[in-house]
């Protein structure tokens, strides 16, 4: 297995920056999830490390080898697509065997590839069937054992899950990680889907607009999301964000909103505040930081309940604060209806400010 190297990695299509000089190191044995909204580049980062494009500027690394001009078949990657494309008239075996062939390995060498990866991927009984016979997940698993037996350095997956429905994505999501592991192998995984990010990878790229916005452990970028973008695209629901002004009186500084409620800052968060390059403040707070009361409350500032979204054993709630609209969630036993006026308290330790004119987190 290998390290992986991109360094102000361009792709430009005429005027437009699909990959706009990307930087990350994806160690040996990481799997790292490429994340970020549709059309954001992760498609395009995952198929210039794979070779299938060439690349506008900077330079890629698989291990030690410079791999800008090495055409696809020797850069020793494989890639699993969403559509896994088995071949329809070859038994499962042929399946697997089919690189190794082509690969001119000998016979013996080839069924003990395949039976390696079989017995990994725990396809041993599926192999004299045909693809057709198979249900969705055991063609996908057909499909890794075939990225699989080619011992790769590295591999480059496009959203291998989402063909499949809910329940199977769950099942194949735990299996792939247990074989990323088993295998300590180097993963490089395009998901637009976050959770399958948070639980599978080491370090999630979260991008936007061709720019690597944070690369960190899921753990830091959901707690420590270095801007606006990263603070709203990462966590179901997301940050909620309301759009204030920083207000000084003396030495108490408090964010003002333009319904004209103001909300005092802890010291801590004064200094916070004072660092941003003007008096526009974005607060952010996580559902679960945020406390809903039926009363008017210290500290608490006035909101009106937009919609209550019952989840089983949690029930998310709407509350429009003017503009801005922040997630609250309470016990499924509290009762609460849209258009009810409520106050929102904010925890002063747990909630985050960021510059309301470059977007970045404050410190
Ligand atoms: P999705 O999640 O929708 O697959 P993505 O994050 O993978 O999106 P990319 O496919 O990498 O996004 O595309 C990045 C940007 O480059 C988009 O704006 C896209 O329209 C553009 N793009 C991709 N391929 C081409 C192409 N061949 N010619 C011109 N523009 C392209």
């Amino acid at each position: 297995m290998a390290q992986v190297v991109l360094r102000e990695v361009v792709k430009t299509y005429g005027n437009l920056y699909a990959v706009n000089h990307v930087s990350l190191t994806v160690e040996d044995g990481e799997f790292v999830a490429l994340v970020g909204p549709s059309g954001c580049g992760k498609t395009t980062t995952l198929n210039l490390v794979a070779g299938l494009m060439p690349i506008s500027g900077g330079d890629i690394y698989i291990g030690d080898t410079l791999v800008n001009d090495l055409d696809p078949k020797d850069r020793d990657i494989a890639m699993v697509f969403q559509n896994y494309a088995l071949y329809p008239n070859k038994t499962v075996f042929q399946n697997l065997a089919f690189p190794l062939k082509m690969r001119k390995l000998a016979k013996p060498d080839i069924e003990r590839k395949v039976m390696e990866a079989a017995k990994v991927l725990d396809i041993v009984h599926l192999l004299k069937r045909l693809p057709r016979e198979l249900s969705g997940g055991q063609q996908q698993r057909v499909a890794l054992g075939r990225a699989l037996v080619r011992d790769p350095k590295v591999f480059l997956m496009d959203e291998p899950l989402s063909n499949l429905d809910a329940k199977l994505r769950v099942q194949m999501r735990s299996e792939l990680k247990r074989f990323q592991r088993d295998l300590s192998a180097t993963v490089i995984y395009v998901t637009h889907d976050q959770l399958e990010a948070v639980t599978m990878a080491d370090k999630m790229a979260v991008m936007s607009g061709g720019v690597l916005q944070q690369y960190d452990s899921p753990a830091q970028v959901f707690d420590n999301p270095v801007n606006t973008f990263v603070a709203s695209f990462v966590g179901s629901p997301a940050m909620s964000l309301v759009p204030l002004t920083a207000v000084t009186r003396g030495t108490d500084m408090s964010l003002q909103s333009p319904e004209g409620w103001n909300l005092s800052l802890s010291p801590a968060n004064a200094r916070k505040a004072l660092s941003a390059s003007s008096d526009k403040i974005v607060l952010g707070a996580r559902h679960s930081t945020v406390r809903l009361h039926k009363q008017a409350s210290p500290g608490a500032v006035p909101g009106k309940v937009y919609t209550v979204e019952p989840t089983g054993d949690i029930t998310f709630v709407q509350v429009y604060l003017g503009a801005a609209v922040v997630v609250v969630s309470l016990e499924p036993s509290v009762a609460i209806s849209p258009d009810e006026p409520v106050w929102i308290e904010f925890d002063q330790n747990k909630m985050h400010l960021f510059d309301g004119e470059t977007t970045m987190a404050l410190k």
